[in-house]
Order: C-alpha cells, then sequence, then structure tokens
C-alpha cells in the first residue's frame, strides 16, 4: 500500500484519520474537580477535550499534561455552556473525535432562599446544570450507545440525593442530573446498549464552588464546613466508579464515606400502569 502523507493536515487530522486516537471530554475542567479529573485520565493515558471558559486556565492544565506526558492529544474548547446553543456547537464541532469518555462536571451552586435568590444567576445554573448536561448527554448517547467501552458520566452531588437547606434550587437541579442519568441508565440497560452512564455525587469538597454559591472572592473551607475532601480525592472516587459496573457513586454527608452502589432513585420498570409501547 502506498500511504499518502499530507504534511499540511494537524496532528488531530491524523488521529481521525487514523482512527487511532480516543478521547476524554471533560466540561468544566478549568478549575477544582474538572481539572483534577483530566489530570487523572491523562495518567490513565487518555486524550483529552479540555471545556470551559477559562482558557487560560485550560491552557496552564494542557500545559501540565503535556508537561508530564508529552505524547497526548490534549484539545481545549473555551465556551460558555450556560448558552444552550453554545452547547450543540461543543458537540457537533468535536464530530471528527471519538470520544470514549464524556464527562459533564460544569456546574456552579447558589446558597440563598428561594424567595431571595438572584434570578438572573439562577437562569445560567439551570442552564448550565441541567440544559447544557441533558443535550451533551443525549447527543453523545445518539451517537455512542452502541460502542462498545464508552462511558458518560454526569456530577451530581449528594445535594442530589438530599435537600439541603439555603441550597434548594442547586440540590432540585442536581435531583435532575441524579434522576436524569439513573434513569438513563436503565434505559440503556434495558435496549442492551453497549454505552454505560453513571452519576457523580460528591459532598462538600475545597474548589472554586464556595465563592462561585456565595459571590465571593474569597472561602474558607475550614470554617464553613470543618469536613471536605479534596478537589484530587474527589477525581480518585471518579475514577472507582469509572471502573465499577455499578450506576452511582455517593458520597455519605455525615461520614464523608464513598460508597458505589445500583440506582437509588424508585423506578416503575415494567409496571402495568406505564403507557404501552406504540
Ligand atoms: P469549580 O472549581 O467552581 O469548577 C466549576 C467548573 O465549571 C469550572 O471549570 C468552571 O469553568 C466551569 N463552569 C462554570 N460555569 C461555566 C459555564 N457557564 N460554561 C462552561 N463551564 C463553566 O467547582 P467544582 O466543585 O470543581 O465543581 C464541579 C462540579 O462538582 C459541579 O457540577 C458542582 O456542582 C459539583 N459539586 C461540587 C461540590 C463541591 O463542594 N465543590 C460538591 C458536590 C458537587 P469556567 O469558570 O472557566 O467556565
Amino acid at each position: 500500500y502506498i500511504v499518502w502523507l499530507d504534511y499540511t493536515k494537524s496532528k488531530e487530522d491524523y488521529q481521525m484519520v487514523q482512527g487511532m486516537g480516543k478521547y476524554t471530554v471533560i466540561t468544566g475542567a478549568s478549575s477544582g474537580i474538572g481539572y483534577e479529573v483530566a489530570k487523572a485520565f491523562a495518567e490513565r493515558g487518555k486524550n483529552l477535550v479540555i471545556a470551559a471558559r477559562r482558557k487560560n486556565n485550560l491552557e496552564k492544565l494542557k500545559r501540565e499534561i503535556l508537561g508530564i506526558y508529552p505524547d497526548l492529544d490534549i484539545v481545549i474548547r473555551s465556551t460558555d455552556l450556560s448558552v444552550p446553543e453554545n452547547a450543540h456547537q461543543l458537540y457537533e464541532g468535536l464530530r471528527g473525535y471519538e470520544i470514549e469518555t464524556w464527562i459533564n462536571n460544569a456546574g456552579f451552586g447558589n446558597y440563598d432562599s428561594v424567595a431571595d435568590q438572584d434570578l438572573s444567576k439562577i437562569s445560567m445554573m439551570l442552564n448550565l446544570n441541567i440544559e447544557a448536561l441533558t443535550i451533551l448527554s443525549s447527543l453523545y448517547v445518539r451517537d455512542y450507545k452502541d460502542v462498545e467501552g464508552t462511558q458518560l458520566i454526569n456530577i451530581s452531588s449528594c445535594g442530589g440525593y438530599t435537600i439541603v437547606p439555603t441550597a434548594v434550587t442547586y440540590c432540585a437541579a442536581k435531583f435532575y442530573v441524579s434522576t436524569f442519568t439513573e434513569g438513563l441508565a436503565r434505559e440503556l440497560e434495558e435496549a442492551g446498549a453497549k454505552m454505560k452512564a453513571k452519576v457523580l455525587a460528591p459532598a462538600a469538597t475545597k474548589t472554586e464552588f464556595g465563592m462561585v454559591a456565595n459571590n465571593v472572592s474569597e472561602y474558607d473551607y475550614d470554617k464553613s464546613f470543618g469536613t471536605y475532601h479534596t478537589d484530587k480525592q474527589v477525581a480518585g472516587f471518579l475514577l472507582g466508579l469509572y471502573d465499577s459496573e455499578k450506576v452511582v457513586g455517593l458520597v455519605d454527608r455525615e461520614s464523608f464515606s464513598f460508597r458505589l452502589a445500583d440506582p437509588l432513585f424508585p423506578y416503575a420498570g415494567n409496571s402495568s400502569h406505564n403507557q404501552q409501547r406504540m
């Protein structure tokens, strides 16, 4: 065979053509849990697509990873995922890549009573935590559900299984993430699909979350929580979930222990009261 090499093509083009490179997509990789998850997947030899708004942070992460693993391909996507159109564009712009794992981690919280909450911040939060996650999950599942070895991991919270005072709207949004992902996991299993859908539910973790949720520029986790995990520990929990056959990876809010579990929400399954299939 003659292999025709076109030197105007980029490394990415070659990987696409050769079908060699598989990628792990991580949204919200510019700080906190997503940043550490990106490093953990790089350590496993995975090429990455890292997405968030802050390009400088993504470039720093890329330099850090390539300094240790120079052969990996790290693709940066700077985008505001609270704009639903941008979620579609992010996905469409990755069509040339073979995506082995998609991790919807981008998200933020808000501490306030429902009566007092800032509705423009809440609208952004729902667009990011719910809408972008739903768009990206659906498009990924549509294309890859029958591909062996693929996984979708959505980041919820233990507040996505327990309602926490002063964070009712955030918790409700994370209940959505938990129920949507558990339901999807069941749907995929019932359809005999190859993809696994999983949900990670961390408890308090020392990241930029506290600052963003409280609208402050400094936040002391020691004063505010006393007990918390580091983002590196949570990245380790995510790898534990990734390696397991379980659907849920949950941190207990009281003991801070991590456990893997089957889906936790009630499921109507094959109830005779379900709508009959057409
Ligand atoms: P973090 O350090 O604030 O990281 C949040 C990430 O989301 C950043 O990379 C941020 O990047 C990205 N992001 C925020 N708004 C975005 C937007 N509009 N478009 C695109 N990306 C956006 O907080 P974290 O704790 O690591 O949070 C990661 C996930 O864990 C979130 O889903 C959070 O709800 C969940 N979680 C956190 C805790 C905790 O205690 N920390 C507990 C349970 C669950 P840019 O700002 O650069 O866009």
